[in-house]
């Protein structure tokens, strides 16, 4: 529900938000952030460096804590939005309904859009999604059966998941709310591919938007069934380096624009940049510098400029080493705001 207060700050967030995108070196004061509420996860995903541990050598182990948060909130009074998953599955948190409640007491929208696997919930808390109005969630589902679904979401339990998107529907009735909105993402493997349909055909079921995404790992179960994977993808690519070779620009080089417009921040105020940056965090920090205070650092301002400015690559940046950037300086690209 949009109170007065929410209304404002997005009236305020449009004007901010039409400045920063003239001038790609100014000053920026996002009103959107990414604020890691679990870099924790249950799940052996093969791929994924949370679940290999890969992670935890440079992101610390932790949860949003709900007095940090509220701290944050009352802080950084131009935040309209908040989105709280990345490396880990947010609903381990276990002050995740005191940080919904806040939230919806503020007039600030949370999101779930990088992804939740649906696994470990309780039905308090899928109830307080619901009655404190988060936005939406996308479910992190590769398979429309419990012998596919595992096979990439190790430790899963398909049922489980089906039966807790049945249950924030279920309080979405009752509660008379379109709130939270739900998109079914499915990661296309090789040995999922053939569930592709039937999946599409349980989101619309449930009313959830279904989502192909390539998968980040070429080489791990690669499609089979190239031809079919393209007519089934908007892009109609099949792969990410297909994308490349279309596109000109990488699939994900979209979470550059987080430098300026969205970043990511760690469940213990450091700021990462954006969601792909696991290697190296920047020194900043929102609880102890405040959003704006962080987000305008020599080092921040200094990356932002690399980016889209062209400036020279600086060692201690993170983006320095990142395969993105590399391949814009080999392409002779500077990252396009706007
Ligand atoms: S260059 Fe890499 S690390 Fe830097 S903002 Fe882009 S994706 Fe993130």
């Amino acid at each position: 529900m949009l109170n007065l207060e929410t209304l404002e700050r997005a009236a305020d967030a449009t004007d901010r938000s039409a400045r920063s995108t003239a001038d790609p070196l100014a000053p920026v004061s996002p009103t959107k952030v990414r604020l890691e509420a679990s870099t924790f996860c249950q799940l052996k995903c093969p791929t994924c460096e949370t679940a290999t541990g890969e992670l935890y050598e440079t992101v610390p182990k932790g949860f949003l804590r709900f007095d940090h948060f509220k701290a944050f909130l009352d802080e950084a009074e131009g935040v309209t939005e908040i989105e709280l998953s990345n490396f880990g599955e947010v609903f381990l948190n276990p002050q995740l309904s005191d940080i919904l409640r806040y939230a919806h007491e503020r007039g600030v929208a949370l999101h779930m859009a990088n992804g939740a696997n649906l696994n470990t919930v309780r039905d308090d808390v899928l109830e307080a999604v619901v009655k404190y109005g988060l936005r939406h969630i996308r479910c992190s589902i590769d398979g429309a059966s419990q012998e596919t679904y595992e096979q990439y979401r190790r430790r899963g339990n398909f049922d489980t998941v089906m039966a807790n998107i049945d249950k924030i529907n279920a309080f979405k009735k009752q509660y008379g709310s379109d709130y939270p909105t739900l998109t079914w993402q499915f990661v296309v493997f090789g040995h999922n591919e053939h569930e592709i349909r039937k999946a599409r055909a349980m989101a619309q079921e449930r009313g959830m938007d279904f989502l192909l995404k390539l998968n980040w790992d070429e080489n791990h179960s690669p499609v089979r069934d190239k031809e079919m994977v393209r007519r089934e993808m908007a892009h109609g690519a099949a792969s990410r380096s297909e994308f490349k070779e279309q596109f000109g620009a990488g699939y994900m080089e979209h979470v550059c624009h987080q430098l300026w417009d969205q970043p990511q921040v760690n469940f213990d105020g450091v700021v990462w940049g954006c969601c792909r940056n696991n290697w190296k965090p920047f020194d900043a920090n929102v609880f102890e510098q405040g959003l704006e205070g962080a987000m305008n650092s020599e080092q921040l301002s200094y990356a932002r400029a690399m980016l889209a400015d062209g400036a020279p690559a600086r060692e201690d940046v993170p983006c320095t080493t990142c395969s993105l950037y590399k391949a814009m300086q080999r392409d002779g690209r500077t990252l396009q705001r706007g």
